[in-house]
């Protein structure tokens, strides 16, 4: 089958590889039709990510059609047209039984080599799904597959930030970046009740877009945080969340943070340390929070609101090119010359 690989950090190549197989009986193998680049991808593209071996292919968003399953599935049947998230979980272990899928005994990660659980990723023709009943959820049928592969990901993590920063109906939120996953916290937090959004980024595009979901733009940097002060009678927002994943943007996100606010980090560092103020943590009274996305436990919320129409999240591709096109579809993502970049699969 043809796949997506990294060749060596910044060489993306669209190459042939050998085909998944069923190797346990709670494993599902799909026909991709749809995948994504995702920010997270890039930290693999940069070569941030050690363990990613080339000739494996890369990618963790996707919908596809079950083509053949194991004898211990019983939450999707052949031919469901499915998506997933970006991560397996096994269901029964001790931190699965309390539904804390993320930090299961057993977790790993797609397409993100060795050290981070070494499954294949999704960014091929074909794709082996192990532990299918906890990993993957059907698109109900008035659910687009290019909507619904965001349901596998970054629209669950929005939903994941977004609660965990502990928004209320009427809250001021803030949301630092305003990248796929900040525009998608931007909508989300309409959905949780905030009466405004303030979305912060350096680039003019992207606040536009924000805007258009009813955010009011701030342009990031030194001031961010005062203006914010300034439009929430000197308070700051009730609720902040960082969409970055950058030092610079964890410290605006606190600095625009009232007392006693929940600041809920999506971005992914991949750093071994950031320079925090825990002074400042203290003397405002701030909760930080950061954690990887527990979608298996939303995603069902998430298909919900898609399918119901409460969200469109559309607005975010700005690019579908083919597969076959993968590494131009990289250096696009890369440059922010594209928002989001769907691929899609076979014929
Ligand atoms: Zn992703
Ligand atoms: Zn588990």
């Amino acid at each position: 089958m043809k796949a997506l690989t990294l060749a060596e950090p910044g060489r993306v190549e669209y190459q042939d590889v050998a085909d998944p197989e069923i190797l346990d009986s709670t494993d599902v193998l799909l026909r991709v039709t749809h995948s994504a680049i995702c920010g997270s991808d890039l930290h693999a593209y940069h070569g941030r990510i050690q363990g990613i071996e080339p000739g494996v292919p890369i990618g963790h968003e996707y919908v596809g059609i079950v083509d053949a399953l194991g004898k211990d599935v019983h939450n999707v049947a052949l031919g469901d047209r499915v998506t997933g998230s970006f991560f397996v979980a096994c269901g029964h272990c001790w931190a699965c039984r309390r539904g804390y899928f993320s930090q299961c005994a057993v977790v790993a990660l797609f397409g993100f080599g060795r050290r981070l659980g070494g499954l294949a990723g999704t960014q091929a023709e074909r794709v082996r799904v192990p532990h299918a009943d906890t990993t993957l959820i059907k698109l109900p049928d008035n659910v687009p597959s290019e909507t619904g592969l965001l349901v596998g990901d970054i629209l669950s993590t929005a939903y994941f930030v977004v609660d965990r920063a502990q928004v209320r109906p009427g809250d001021s939120v803030c949301v630092v970046g305003a990248g796929p996953v900040g525009l998608l916290c931007v909508e989300m937090a309409f959905i949780f009740g905030a009466a405004e959004v303030f979305s912060v980024d350096l680039v003019a595009s992207r606040l536009q877009q924000a805007e258009a979901l009813g955010a009011r733009p701030i342009i990031g940097g030194a001031d961010a945080a005062r203006q914010i002060r300034r439009m929430t009678q000197g308070r700051g927002a009730d609720a902040v969340i960082e969409a970055v994943g950058s030092a610079e943007a964890l410290k605006v996100a606190m600095q625009a943070a009232r007392g006693f606010a929940t600041v809920s980090a999506a971005g992914v560092y991949t750093e071994s340390a950031l320079p925090i103020s825990m002074g400042r943590a203290f003397s405002q009274d701030l909760t930080i929070r950061a954690g990887m996305a527990n979608v298996p436990a939303v995603f069902g919320a998430v298909m919900a609101l898609l399918s119901q129409g409460r969200l469109h999240p559309e607005h975010i591709f700005s690019h579908q090119l083919p597969l076959a096109d993968g590494a131009q579809g990289y250096h696009l993502f890369d440059q922010h010359q594209a928002t989001k970049v769907v691929l899609t699969v076979g014929p």
